[in-house]
């Protein structure tokens, strides 16, 4: 049986034990740790170097790592994150079945677990705590908050029941919070459209299509895999991609994991979608990759109409119990047909592209041909980027969805474009001193884990070269950053429920014991309320 909730997690007697064992002694490790906050004295925490990091995703678990391999003892990084539980893309948006990805949080936990660092969960900045606050307490800012929002398609009827943007879905699948509740009833789907074809698409296009089996002893979300093993009704995926294979943003090792380790049969929706012009010839000549996801495509698909060839001369219609991928390159999302009862999802409707040169000789784009299709679906998943989200009192460029920044520090105003253009370097008075910003609210929504290395290094670097100022601005003799010390106080004087890291780590050891016990790799809570009652805030 798969235990689903935090209720389920207390009801279990073995698991009781194991978690008030763990519950002892992490909780006396947190008293140790707040009374060592608390006792700092004044000149101790005026002599260090005050950083506020907020967000605990990778890019933000990079940064205190560059932080503190570059400024040894003489800093200390405090972390805030809105959910209890850390490492956010890592936990909700890295596919339950790419677990090797995920072993990077053992380089996470051991930075939390470090004295120089701690770590709050369940802290919301702008509810709990606002962000002037948080500059007042540190001698610099780094948001890391990534990106929790989605691009739009702009299409009639995106709006509504059984169309969700990829990343809602990534999060159900995953156990995330704010996505356990969504309305997915795929016992009630046969096909699904997904628009966009970068590696988030093939995630979903994986979790909806392969064997159940697959994620059984990942740490997939309970109530998600339930369904995926015993009541899905997806017998075909549309991936739908507004230009050709040799433009598909995905990349080949992900192409061949869902093409080759899924169980699929692959198809083109009309037979000239693999024809190659003389551009997309002269853009596989130059980049073996984009060969690759074209051979890969076109393998899959000959292979797939071969097994369609058999069964039809078995007298079938197709293999029999096989799941269908369905490549729709050169079409655009133009609507969401709302042809079923009550306006349920019938199917989406998109038009036919060609491909072009780019203006000026950039990347090639795909223009309406005017004829138009619909394909039929009862789900459409967008999966055409993620979004970050402003916050109040930091500039946000909100047609790129960036914080606007150089080399990682936060500039006052979105340059306009005659700066841009002149690619003039910001002066002193553009720069928002002491917030520094990093990952996809820095950069955009692309990218693996590992980038976030890069960047992170890069934002630190800035922030590390600014130290001796920022230092002299608001060290002791200038009143000093109370750091740790005041923001715990802070936090305890709001009643903030804050999940240190002991405290986590007891809700981290309960997952785990959880999952063993079916075989899983973890169990995952996925109601705040339950993870606080386990972690005892
Ligand atoms: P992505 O790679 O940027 O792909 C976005 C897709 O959406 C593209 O196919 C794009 O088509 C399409 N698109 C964008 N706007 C559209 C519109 N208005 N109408 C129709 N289609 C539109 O984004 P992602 O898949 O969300 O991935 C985000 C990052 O995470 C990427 O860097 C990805 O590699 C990384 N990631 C990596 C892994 C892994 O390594 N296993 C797994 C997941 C994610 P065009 O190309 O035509 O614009």
């Amino acid at each position: 049986m798969l235990l689903s909730s935090g209720r389920h997690l207390l009801a279990s007697a073995g698991l009781l034990a194991t978690f008030e064992g763990v519950r002892l002694q992490a909780l006396t490790g947190i008293a140790r740790s707040l009374s060592s906050a608390a006792a700092a004295s004044p000149s101790e925490a005026s002599d260090k170097l005050h950083v506020c990091v907020v967000g605990s995703g990778p890019a933000g678990f990079y940064t205190v790592d560059r932080l503190l391999k570059r400024y040894g003892d003489k800093v200390h990084v405090s972390i805030l994150d809105r959910l209890p539980t850390p490492f956010g893309l890592v936990r909700s948006g890295v596919a339950p079945d790419h677990q090797d990805t995920k072993n990077v949080i053992n380089q996470f936990g051991a930075l939390a677990g470090d004295p120089r660092v701690s770590f709050f969960g369940n802290v919301l900045v702008g509810r709990d705590v606002a962000l002037q606050e948080l500059r007042q307490l540190h001698h610099a800012v780094v948001l890391a908050y990534g990106a929790e929002s989605d691009r739009r398609l702009g299409v009639p009827g995106e709006e509504g029941p059984g169309v969700l943007s990829a990343r809602e879905f990534v999060w159900w699948y995953n156990g995330h919070p704010d996505a356990r509740h969504l309305p997915v009833d795929l016992s009630q789907v046969e096909s699904v459209a997904i628009c966009g074809i970068g590696n988030v698409a093939l995630d979903c296009a994986r979790a909806l299509l392969a064997p159940a089996a697959r994620f059984q002893p990942t740490d997939m979300a309970g109530h998600a895999l339930r369904q995926l093993a015993g009541g899905s009704a997806v017998r075909r995926v549309h991936l739908v991609a507004r230009r050709g294979p040799v433009q598909a943003a995905c990349t080949p090792k992900e192409l061949k994991e869902l093409l080759t380790e899924c169980g699929v049969t692959a198809a083109t929706s009309a037979p000239d979608q693999l024809d190659v012009s003389a551009a997309d010839a002269a853009e596989m000549k130059a980049t073996r990759l984009k060969r690759r996801v074209h051979e890969l495509v076109s393998k899959a698909v000959a292979d797939g109409a071969k097994q369609q060839q058999q069964a039809a001369a078995g007298g079938g219609s197709g293999p029999c119990g096989v799941r269908e991928l369905v490549f729709d390159f050169y079409r655009n999302p133009v609507e969401v047909v709302r042809g079923g009862p009550g306006g349920a999802v019938s199917g989406l409707k998109v038009e036919r592209t060609v491909v072009q040169p780019g203006p000026g000789g950039g990347a090639p784009v795909a223009v309406g041909s005017g004829e138009f299709s619909v394909l039929p679906c009862q789900l459409v998943l967008k999966s055409i980027g993620y979004k970050s989200l402003p916050l109040e009192g930091v500039a946000f460029d909100s047609r790129r969805g960036v914080v606007p920044n150089l080399e990682g520090r936060v500039l006052k105003a979105v340059p306009d474009a005659k700066a841009l253009a002149a690619a003039a370097p910001a002066a002193a008075a553009d720069l928002d001193s002491g917030l520094y910003v990093v990952g996809w609210l820095k950069r955009g929504p692309t990218g693996i884990i590992g980038t976030n290395l890069v960047d992170a290094e890069e934002t630190a670097g800035s922030l590390l070269a600014d130290a001796p100022a920022l230092l002299q601005a608001h060290g002791a003799a200038a009143g000093g950053r109370q750091g740790l010390a005041g923001l715990a106080a802070l936090l305890q004087s709001r009643r903030v429920r804050a999940v240190e890291w002991g405290r986590w780590r007891v809700l981290d050891e309960a997952e785990v014991a959880a999952g063993r016990a079916e075989g899983r790799v973890r169990e995952k809570v996925t109601e705040v309320a339950d993870m606080l009652s386990i972690c005892g805030v």
